[in-house]
């Protein structure tokens, strides 16, 4: 069975999903998604990602005509169509179709798509043996262009400093702030440990603050580890003992090499491997049930 997507209050298998050509979305990235993971039968903090998914619609004044409630119904009743327990999903909301005009006056009703799927993870060994990354030329944007708290469509930016990536064969890139503060990575965010502490920039770093993020900070502390928001400069990332990536699709990820310096040991440090297990431990009973009768 093809899988189902939901587009405007109805349902196509996903080769008759469709779009306008004229969606500003797919115009000028004007439009906000977000990235979300169920587990076994449960959404993983469903309201943190439909928070953060309206606060940016309220940001750049797009009006999402569906209440959060109906929203969260829409991904639950995605996901039971697909009957999938554990999935990526998928939620945009864009202007919608106007005309070739950038004027968001043009455009009448939003566009709302869902999209449920399996999860393609790392392999495996990049989470016992750990990362390479590179920091990106590309400078994230600032706060005051748009600003990163917001998971907009327009992520250009991420996508240039995945092709640094690429270039230089590591799977991802560090992502520095105009100010050469360490913001977060293309697709994650970033933590450092020192002498047992964890650190990672603050929000004005200029970066998405990751629902992940927030559960490993909440994880730590749960374990009395200390955690410290504040800015540092690639210099502490060379010097840290350990250093790992958050986010949804990655989950938390250790990085043993940045830039050819070896984090460390070079290999996951002990923290680091606490906060995995830790993490792993908070997805089993967290978040909104997919399937009513459970
Ligand atoms: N930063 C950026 C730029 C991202 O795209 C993501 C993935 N959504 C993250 C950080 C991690 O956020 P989250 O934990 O909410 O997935």
């Amino acid at each position: 069975m093809s899988i189902q997507v939901y587009v405007n209050g109805e349902y196509f298998p996903k080769e008759e999903a469709r779009i306008s050509v004229f969606d500003h979305g797919f115009l000028y990235g004007d439009g906000v998604f977000e990235g979300i993971r169920a587990y076994d039968g449960r959404v993983f903090r469903l309201k943190e990602h439909i928070d953060r998914l309206y606060n940016g619609a309220r940001a750049i004044m797009l009006d999402i005509p569906l209440t959060k409630q109906q929203m969260i119904e829409v991904v639950l009743e995605t996901l039971r169509r697909n009957q999938l327990r554990d999935a990526y999903i998928r939620l945009v909301v864009s202007r919608g179709e106007g005309d070739l005009g950038l004027d968001p006056r043009k455009c009448h009703k939003p566009t709302i798509v869902c999209i449920t799927d399996k999860i393609v993870l790392y392999p495996d060994k990049m989470y016992e043996e750990g990362l390479e990354i590179i920091t990106a030329a590309t400078r994230r944007n600032p706060p005051e262009a748009v600003n990163p708290q917001m998971k907009s469509l327009n992520y250009l930016n991420n996508i240039m400093a995945k092709i640094e990536a690429n270039l230089a064969g590591v799977p991802e890139a560090l992502i520095l702030n105009v100010d050469n503060y360490v913001a977060e990575c293309t697709g994650d965010n970033i933590f450092i440990v020192k002498n047992g502490v964890i650190i990672t920039p603050p929000t004005y770093a200029g970066l998405l603050i990751g629902i992940t993020r927030n559960a490993i900070i909440e994880a730590a502390q749960n374990l009395g580890i200390k955690v410290e928001e504040k800015l540092f400069t690639r210099y502490e990332v060379y010097t840290a003992d350990e250093c790992f990536l958050s986010g949804t699709a990655a989950e938390a990820i250790p990085v043993v090499k940045v830039d050819g310096r070896v984090i460390g040991e070079g290999k996951p440090g002990p923290v680091t491997k606490q906060i995995l297990k830790a993490f792993k431990e908070l997805i089993k009973n967290d978040g909104e049930k997919i399937y009513l009768e459970e």
